[in-house]
């Protein structure tokens, strides 16, 4: 366990520090959730490694850096409702479980989404709610969001995602090609959606009626 723990802190200096995340509580909590409790147990030993890994069902989880950087970008307190789309492990969901009061994530795949029920449970996450459906419909019953973080790769900003967004709030979300997005934040005000540009990433495409079919 002591060593896992060096290997986390030694992923967040020489990844995430390194890279340019300052967001002390961002970086607090990618020291302590553990990364490997939700990688398939064949490949728990690459964990900590500069890299995203698959996760089972051709889906990936995330290179540590982009978990970290999409997380500081939406600027949480604490107080905040935030909706993820595309579970997949729930390793991101517990990230954001950790800095904001409750989390709603939805994930297409049931076998995914089960999945991630268990680990998360397992590790005493209760403030996450998964559902599964389509996530480009966002999750109309629970909104609006004080923010929205997308984690698949999508052509465009799906409209509903905005809506369920609040007035003041803040969206990161992968908007590109089906292979190479950029990482966009989408600032939601009284005078509309302003977009601003962060590093070129590479996600799974967003399956769904708002967003790549199939
Ligand atoms: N955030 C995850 C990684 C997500 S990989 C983690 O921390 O492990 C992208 C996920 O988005 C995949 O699980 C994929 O099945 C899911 N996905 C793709 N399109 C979706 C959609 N329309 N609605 C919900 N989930 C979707």
């Amino acid at each position: 366990m002591m060593d896992l723990e060096k290997e986390r802190n030694r992923m967040v200096d020489d990844q995430i520090v390194a890279r340019g995340v300052k967001d002390p509580r961002v970086l607090a909590v990618m020291r302590k959730v553990p990364r490997h409790v939700f990688i398939p147990e064949a490949m728990r030993s690459m964990a900590y490694g500069d890299n995203a890994l698959p996760l089972g069902e051709s889906q990936t989880i995330s290179q540590p850096y982009i978990v970290a950087l999409m997380t500081e970008l939406l600027e949480l307190k604490g107080t905040e409702r935030v909706l993820e789309i595309g579970t997949g492990s729930g390793y991101q969901a517990a990230i954001l479980a950790e800095l904001c009061e409750k989390v709603y994530t939805v994930e297409r795949i049931k076998a995914l989404a089960d999945k991630a029920r268990l680990t998360l449970d397992n590790l005493g996450y209760h403030t996450v709610a998964i559902k599964v459906y389509d996530g480009t419909y966002g999750w109309k019953e629970m909104a609006p969001y004080d923010a929205v973080m997308v984690t698949a790769g999508a052509p465009n900003v799906p409209d509903p995602l905005v809506e369920q967004l609040k007035e003041g709030g803040r969206m990161v979300i992968p908007v590109g090609e089906r292979y190479g997005q950029r990482l966009l934040t989408v600032v939601k005000t009284a005078e509309g959606a302003f977009t601003q540009k962060s590093i070129p990433c590479m996600f799974v495409p967003l399956i769904g009626n708002h967003a790549w079919k199939e």
